[in-house]
Order: structure tokens, then C-alpha cells, then sequence
């Protein structure tokens, strides 16, 4: 085998957030070190600012201060994949897709760009791709590649259960990696329950998502993310809502939030999305019209690198205390239904009940 690097770089961005479990097994498994760029940052974030045109939607000013850490870092490899399309005719926004072309156009500093496409409406499969990602690092055995497509699909799976059965982001990252496999505990009833829809680059970096899913935790409130409903729920609720899926994060926002509007089960939907963003003011604009139709409340959380934490938090907040009294108000009706009162009861009951005894 005639290696080219012992190393490679992975931006901790966009595709990261989603593939790296296969990343981290395929690479691991084709003998490379895999270095990760550091956690975001409000430096990262402006560093990546500096390169790019100022209306580039954050995910990709994000990305770009990645790139630069890993260059800094002394990466000679860098992974840069270009994901066309997911499925045939399930495309990327136009920035991902072009991925590569927007690094080497910004970015002045030799290092060489590991950067294989993936596009089904084209043919290009998940095996062509990861193919072409050994072959670009001087992997030419067949054999080899074809176990390490397989390590990479085990480390996936893995972490995969993991976060379907509710363990959070981290941790099912953190064992997949280190090749253990835990299982949720007890699960706590909360409250309040809500969904969030979003790309998995907003919502589970923590800086880009201002530790949303950490606050909301704090508030007491369960959430619902992508990574709690399979592929083919999601798929079955885009189906339900007489919806066709177009963009290949659909599953993501779209779906996520249409399997659970559909299971009743969540209190509220939080949309959170980069200011700017075409495909998700499509995809989120079509998840209100449903909202709307069925009495769901549904706020919109926008971000960019000028958010300031303290409004974010009072929009959150608010909405909260919104879904925490229209269910107060549904268990006191609910209250009074069951028991069966008679009008003139309701009236001194419901006051008492509305007042204090639920919580
Ligand atoms: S989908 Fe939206 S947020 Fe994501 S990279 Fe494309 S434009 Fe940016």
C-alpha cells in the first residue's frame, strides 16, 4: 500500500454533525489518524467570517473557521466532501453541494483537499464516495476499503441506537467512538415536552445553537430532536402530511417535526435556522401551514453570528411559559371533563384548578 498521509483533517461542521461516527470508523479503519478541528468558538466563527462574502449563512462561515484550525493545526490532509444529493433528485442547498469549490476559492494556503462527491441522482453512491476518499489518499485496495466502508457503518449503527433510544449527542458519540454501547436509564416524565427542528450543524453545535437543547433541558422541558425518529418514520410522516420530500435535510426539519406533530405528542415545535437560509425558510414556512391548521404553537428561532444570547433567551423563555399555560389550561378542562361536573360546579372548580393545582 503506497499511503499518501498518515493523517487526516475533519472540519468540525456541517457533515460532521451527522456522518462522523462513519467518518471517524472508515478513516480509523484505512490506518489514518483522525484529527478533529476544535470546538466553535466566537473566534472560530470570526475567523471564518474573514474569508467569506458577509452574506454567507453562518453554518458556512462556521465551516470555513474549521478549515482555517485545521490548517493551523499543521492538517496536510483535510476532508471536504462535496454531497450533492442524498437520494435521487434529494439535494443539497446549492453551498454544500459546492463545498470544496468555496474552500479553494477563499482560502489561499496549500493543503490538499480530500474531497469525493457524493450524488445519487448522478449515480454517485455512498460506496463510490467513500471510495474515491481512499483512492484521493492513496488507498487503492479494494479489499481494504470495502472493510473499512463496513467499520465505518458499525461505529454509525451504533451510535445511531444509541441516540434513537433518547441517550443525548455527546454521549452516544463519545461511546460509538470508543466502541461501547450504553443504554438509557429511567425516562424522566417532564412537563412539558417539545420538537426541534433543525440541521444537526446548527442544532448540536453548541455555540452555533447557543446550548439550546441544554436551556431548554434546564427549563425542565423534554425535546425531541432528528435523531429520536428513524429514517422511514420521518419519510412516513412527510408522506402523512401530503407533503413530497425535495431537500436531502428534509428529514431533519421537515420530518422530525411532522412525526411528532402527527404523535400529538409534544407541547410546541422550535424551528431553529440560519438567518438567511433559502431551503429552511421553505421547509419551515410548510411545518407552520400544518402548525396552524392543527392549533400546534411553533416558534422561529433565526440565528447568525450577531445573535445575542439574552434575546435568544427571552423569546425562549416566553414561549415556554406560552406552552406551559395553554397546558395548564387543557389539563384543567380535561380535569373537569373526567369528573364530570355540573356547569355551576365548573365555574368554582375550574378557577380552583386554573389557580394552583396543576402543575
Ligand atoms: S442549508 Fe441553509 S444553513 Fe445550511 S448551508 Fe445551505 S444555506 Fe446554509
Amino acid at each position: 500500500m503506497n499511503k499518501k498521509f498518515t493523517k487526516i483533517g475533519i472540519p468540525r461542521a456541517i457533515s460532521y454533525y451527522n456522518n462522523y461516527p462513519f467518518y471517524y470508523g472508515f478513516f480509523t479503519a484505512l490506518g489514518l489518524e483522525v484529527i478533529l478541528s476544535d470546538k466553535t468558538t466566537t473566534k472560530t466563527i470570526n475567523e471564518g467570517t474573514k474569508y467569506v462574502v458577509s452574506d454567507t449563512c453562518l453554518p458556512i462561515k462556521v465551516y470555513t473557521g474549521h478549515v482555517v484550525n485545521l490548517i493551523n493545526k499543521g492538517c496536510e490532509a483535510i476532508f471536504i466532501p462535496s454531497i450533492q444529493s442524498t437520494n435521487y433528485k434529494i439535494n443539497n442547498c446549492s453551498k454544500i453541494r459546492g463545498l470544496p469549490e468555496i474552500i479553494r476559492n477563499v482560502i489561499n494556503v496549500p493543503f490538499t483537499m480530500i474531497e469525493p462527491t457524493l450524488d445519487k441522482t448522478e449515480n454517485i453512491s455512498f460506496n463510490d464516495f467513500c471510495f474515491d476518499a481512499a483512492y484521493s489518499l492513496g488507498i487503492t485496495d479494494k479489499k481494504e476499503i470495502k472493510k473499512a466502508i463496513q467499520a465505518g457503518w458499525s461505529v454509525y449503527n451504533s451510535f445511531m441506537k444509541m441516540a434513537k433510544s433518547g441517550i443525548n449527542y455527546n454521549e452516544a458519540l463519545d461511546n460509538a467512538i470508543k466502541g461501547k454501547f450504553i443504554k438509557k436509564t429511567i425516562d424522566i416524565v417532564k412537563p412539558l415536552s417539545v420538537v426541534i427542528m433543525g440541521h444537526g450543524y446548527n442544532l448540536f453545535d453548541e455555540r452555533i445553537s447557543l446550548n439550546l437543547i441544554k436551556k431548554l433541558e434546564k427549563m425542565d422541558v423534554k425535546v425531541f430532536t432528528s435523531l429520536n425518529v428513524s429514517k422511514e418514520e420521518s419519510l412516513d410522516a412527510i408522506d402523512q402530511l401530503g407533503e413530497v420530500q425535495y431537500w436531502a435535510n428534509e428529514l431533519e426539519l421537515t420530518g422530525t417535526a411532522a412525526h411528532y406533530m402527527l404523535k400529538g405528542n409534544v407541547d410546541g415545535i422550535i424551528a431553529l435556522s440560519a438567518f438567511g437560509c433559502g431551503p429552511d425558510s421553505l421547509m419551515v414556512d410548510e411545518i407552520a401551514y400544518h402548525c396552524k391548521e392543527i392549533g400546534m404553537p411553533l416558534i422561529h428561532l433565526t440565528i447568525d453570528e450577531h445573535t445575542g444570547e439574552a434575546g435568544f433567551i427571552t423569546r425562549l423563555e416566553a414561549f415556554i411559559d406560552m406552552l406551559l399555560r395553554k397546558k395548564r389550561s387543557k389539563l384543567a378542562k380535561k380535569s373537569i371533563h373526567e369528573n364530570k361536573l355540573s356547569y355551576e360546579n365548573v365555574t368554582i372548580k375550574k378557577d380552583k384548578v386554573l389557580t394552583g393545582s396543576l402543575k
